[in-house]
């Protein structure tokens, strides 16, 4: 009878699986395709503006309206056609109706209405545990609205996002693109701490999560920048993993929307530093910020 692995053992296979998904490898004892064009992983310099530019309308991928998304949920093809001239298929989403779909935009909503109406929340079971509700942080009228998972301990505990150790290399990151955080609006797919850091539950998401939709209609920023795959699949309503499509242009609800890595990954796995600077590099060019090379955050 094949020996079982000792359950820490099994819970480190998966966690280092996991892993090597969130940075792109995937099936690695099979074939790794060629998704990747040759060479891409060692650019040490940033991309000029043209070159960026050509990057964005060549991934440019327009997420499927709900009407055609039965058709989605179909797999992606076994064999993926050769990068970069080829866009990409469409994300798959979730089964079921759209979180989305229904939500109309309020006239004249404002993040003031829309934190009023929140109140003292207890719509979900995190409001049992949080100290504070972490609403969002920024400018009413930022081009650029980061959303991130959910506030972690300091965040709980100070009623701001992003300001722990992962808020700090957020704020790098930001000031590094040549900005400062009340430049942008900074805020996370749920509004109160999870327990234990986990990761907010599906129930969670969906009762919170439309008054994220309600800040970024109220905001209407040029572009959202979604850290890490709990802000991703929401936003994009699909399962699949953000190294699929990260560093992607895609579209939320008409605005340009790009996933790249959560800073707290960053923090555990440096070496994806300069891919999340390059992401960050093609929403400077959109943003029209003066993209400079060899800027990082480290
Ligand atoms: N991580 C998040 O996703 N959000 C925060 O506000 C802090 C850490």
């Amino acid at each position: 009878m094949p020996e079982r692995l000792p359950e820490a053992l099994q819970k480190k296979v998966t966690d280092r699986l996991g892993f090597y998904e969130d940075i792109g490898i995937r099936l690695f004892y099979r074939d790794r395709g060629t998704q990747v064009p040759a060479g891409s992983e060692l650019l040490s310099e940033a991309p000029d503006i043209a070159t960026v530019s050509n990057l964005i309308s060549r991934e440019e991928t327009i997420l499927p309206k709900p009407a055609s998304k039965p058709q989605l949920q179909k797999a992606a093809p076994a064999v993926l056609p050769a990068a970069p001239t080829i866009t990409p298929p469409p994300l798959p989403v979730i089964a079921g109706p759209s979180l989305f779909e229904a939500v109309d935009k309020i006239a004249d909503d404002t993040l003031l209405k829309i934190r009023d109406h929140l109140g003292e929340c207890t719509r979900c079971k995190l409001h049992g545990t949080r100290h504070k509700i972490v609403f969002g942080d920024g400018s009413p009228r930022a081009e650029l609205v980061f959303v991130g998972e959910g506030p972690g301990a300091d965040e709980d505990a100070q009623g701001l996002p992003f300001v722990g150790r992962a808020g700090k290399l957020l704020t790098q990151m930001i000031e590094a693109m040549g900005l400062q955080r009340k430049d942008v609006y900074i805020c996370n797919v749920v509004k109160c701490r999870p327990p234990e850091n986990r990761q907010p539950e599906d129930d969670e998401v969906q009762t919170c999560s439309p008054f994220l939709l309600r800040q970024i209609d109220a905001i209407a920023p040029k572009v959202i920048v979604c850290l890490g795959a709990v802000a991703a699949k929401t936003l994009l309503e699909t399962n699949r993993g953000i190294s699929q499509f990260r560093g992607q242009w895609l579209e939320f609800r008409g605005r340009k929307l790009l996933a790249t890595y959560h800073p707290a990954y960053l923090l555990r796995n440096p070496a994806a530093k300069s891919e999340v600077w390059k992401d960050l590099q093609k929403v400077m060019a959109v943003l029209g910020l003066e993209v400079k090379k060899a800027k990082s955050v480290s």
